[in-house]
């Protein structure tokens, strides 16, 4: 049988296409600090913060709160956007948080209770006994305290060295009321020893400590463990230099009262559009996005994600930055303060470095002042900190209260917080600044960029046997240590 012409040139074709090799990814260019900044549009950022904001508002308690449905469609809505862009290798890391639940009844009346992370459950009775000072010390615990539940004062050591302490005399439960105004919502650091442990007011714990001087006070305290579910996301460029990488984080959980749009929200949208925008560039040095979960509770996500990296893996991170709150209503422009200047607190060598690089960009490029921002821990670099990683960041406030002084420099109301909305249903997209978002995340474009090209301006690569310095903070996340 004869072939036709036309069939021998369709085989030749068919092997000729076969043959070709795919064609070689476009060369894309260095990344600029500039180019990357000019990508950075204000209108992307809101459709995002839309996009959460639905999220939160399609469940029933409208918000984006560990475990949920809320959350959880952030988890998912990251990964979908970050593995459509094919120059990443995304990873989700699974990890369970505790949770839990409690009820405080005395005399047919309900106190508001918040239970401290790591503490035990159980349901127990008995009569309270208050205990003496602080209860820092054994001597603090009168021997009544024996089978009964402590009421002990929030102040000077950490809730955990009260709650072991309370443990060892016998306590069946503990209750730590707040100095200072609402209800107490506390972590004991760590999984250890204790009773059934849980925050009040300071209002309640004045009502408790009134009752006991009219005689006995019988309280039935019930705390119920669960563990929740949760996820972090990382997202790796496939190039750059996997021995000297960048690491950019933010956390994507909301507390449970409200949608957690300028919380954070806006710090994970902002770090997601910079990841989104660089896949247009090409990087030296590797870049690491990491979008924590569960740092409401306790920077458990970043502190999950820390402790599975080999020391080996720590030393490739030549540099953590982190962002938390970057779009806030009532705000200033913070950088955290590594080197020390104004806190007295400085971080790993690098920090200081990193501090400087906004410093000067926002001064010299920009034209907006800055502040230094205290380098305490309080949010997902603290894990990075205590692991001897240099660390930065940007915020524009969250619920410390601004300054005359700081209303000279950025308008808004002296003696009110800097985001009115914190932690309330009340953060919502509608009431961020989004300026102040677009500039932010500019910064955080400027630094991706300057470290994407090059860690010169980075002192050298700390050794793995190099002393690290530890600190000790007095919150994690939304919940206070002491
Ligand atoms: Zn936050």
């Amino acid at each position: 049988m004869k072939l036709s012409v036309y069939s021998v040139i369709l085989a030749a074709l068919g092997s000729l296409s076969t043959a070709i090799p795919a064609p070689e990814p476009r060369a894309l260019p260095l990344v600029q600090s500039n180019q990357l900044r000019r990508v950075i549009l204000r209108s992307e950022l809101l459709d995002k913060g839309r996009i959460l904001q639905d999220f939160a508002y399609a469940t029933e308690g409208r918000n984006r709160y560990i475990g949920t449905p809320g959350h959880n469609a952030t988890v998912n809505y990251l990964v979908d956007t970050l593995d459509a862009l094919d120059y990443y290798d995304v990873e989700v890391q699974p990890l369970t948080v505790p949770s839990a639940s409690g009820t405080l009844s005395i005399s047919e009346v309900d106190y508001e209770v918040a239970p401290m992370t790591f503490t035990a459950e159980g349901t127990v009775s008995g009569p309270i006994v208050l205990v003496s000072n602080l209860g820092c010390n054994a001597e603090d615990y009168p021997t009544e305290v024996s089978g009964n539940i402590a009421l002990i004062s929030r102040g000077s050591c950490t809730f955990a060295t009260k709650a072991i302490n309370a443990k060892v005399a016998g306590a069946i439960g503990t209750i730590i009321y707040n100095n200072v105004e609402g209800l107490l919502q506390g972590t004991l650091g760590e999984a250890g020893d204790y009773a059934p442990t849980v925050g009040i007011s300071l209002a309640d714990g004045q009502t408790l400590i009134a009752s006991l001087a009219n005689g006995a006070v019988i309280a039935h305290l019930d705390v119920d463990l669960s563990e929740i579910l949760t996820y972090n996301v990382i997202a790796e460029t496939k190039g750059g230099d996997k021995e000297n990488v960048l690491a950019v984080g933010a956390h994507t959980d909301s507390v449970q009262a409200g949608p957690g749009i300028n919380d954070n929200g806006s710090g994970s949208i902002g770090i997601l559009e910079v990841a989104i925008q660089l896949s247009k560039f090409s990087t030296n040095n590797a870049v690491r996005f990491g979008w924590w979960s569960g740092e409401e509770e306790g920077l458990l996500g970043a502190e999950h994600y820390v402790s599975t990296l080999s020391q080996d893996e720590r030393d490739k991170i030549r540099l953590y930055i982190n962002f938390d709150m970057i779009a806030s209503p009532n705000f200033v422009f913070e950088i955290y303060d590594g080197d020390g200047s104004a806190f007295n607190l400085s971080g790993p060598s690098g920090s200081a470095e990193v501090e400087n690089l906004w410093e000067d960009y926002f001064k010299n490029e920009v034209n907006i002042p800055t502040k230094p921002s205290e380098f305490d821990g309080r949010s997902d670099y603290g894990p990075f900190l205590d692991a001897g990683i240099a660390a930065g960041g940007l915020t524009s406030g969250a619920d410390g209260v601004k300054t005359d002084e700081e209303v000279a420099l950025y308008g808004g109301t002296a003696g009110e917080i800097y985001d009115p909305n914190y932690h309330t249903a009340r953060d919502t997209l509608e009431n961020l600044n989004v300026g102040v978002w677009v500039q932010l995340t500019k910064g955080i474009a400027h630094a991706v960029a300057s470290y994407g090209r090059s860690f010169e301006t980075l002192p050298a690569k700390m050794k793995a046997n190099e002393k690290r310095e530890v600190h000790t903070f007095n919150r994690k996340g939304g919940k206070w240590l002491y």
